[in-house]
């Protein structure tokens, strides 16, 4: 959360932590952080956040989710837990943990549409399965599997597996505040 603001705020852009489902009003998009997404789902809940982002996206508000984020935005969860729900505003099928569990955590070089390569940080991330024909794919990365998404849109939801404000490197940001 913390990184995602200095990023944006380097990019010129005035960010706020929403915590309350007020702060949702006003905002030109959302970038939806990683984390532990059975822990943010609750938060969601508790803060009432959940329906009124679940209003705004269905209104077409632009969200960026990164990590965890991506899980919430997806339309579906495998391996999650029983009772784990989603937003369902990304066509895409996302497995928990799907890069692994026990040495989950890696580094690699992700090349990215228009952009160029950026490095990707990938922290216990989930993989993307399966995908809508018309999800744009803006990264894949082969983890030995083939090629899977790892960056995706879909008009103004967007999703990444990896973490790009844990790196130097804020082309991926700008490409989502440039989209707004
Ligand atoms: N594995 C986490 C989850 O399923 C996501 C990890 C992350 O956001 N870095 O919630």
């Amino acid at each position: 959360m913390r990184e995602h603001i200095s990023m944006l705020e380097g990019l010129g852009v005035e960010a706020v932590a929403v915590r309350r489902a007020e702060q949702l009003e006003g905002l030109d998009g959302l970038v939806f952080p990683g984390g532990e997404s059975t822990t943010i789902a609750r938060l969601l809940t508790t803060s009432g956040i959940r329906p009124v982002l679940a209003d705004k996206l269905d209104q077409g508000f632009p969200v960026f989710g990164t990590c965890a984020g991506l899980i919430l935005l997806s339309s579906a969860i495998l391996d999650g837990r029983s009772d784990q729900w989603s937003f369902a505003a990304l066509p895409v099928e996302v497995r928990r943990n799907g890069y692994g569990r026990q040495i989950a955590s890696f580094e690699t070089p992700v090349e990215v549409e228009g952009l160029g390569t950026v490095p990707g940080v990938f922290i216990r991330a989930p993989k993307i399965e399966t995908w809508g024909s018309d999800v744009t794919v803006l990264a894949v990365h082969d983890h030995g599997d083939g090629d899977h998404p790892v960056f995706v849109r879909y008009g103004p939801v967007w999703g990444c597996s990896f973490h790009p404000e844990l790196t130097n490197d804020d082309r991926i940001h700008r490409l989502f505040v440039e989209s707004l």
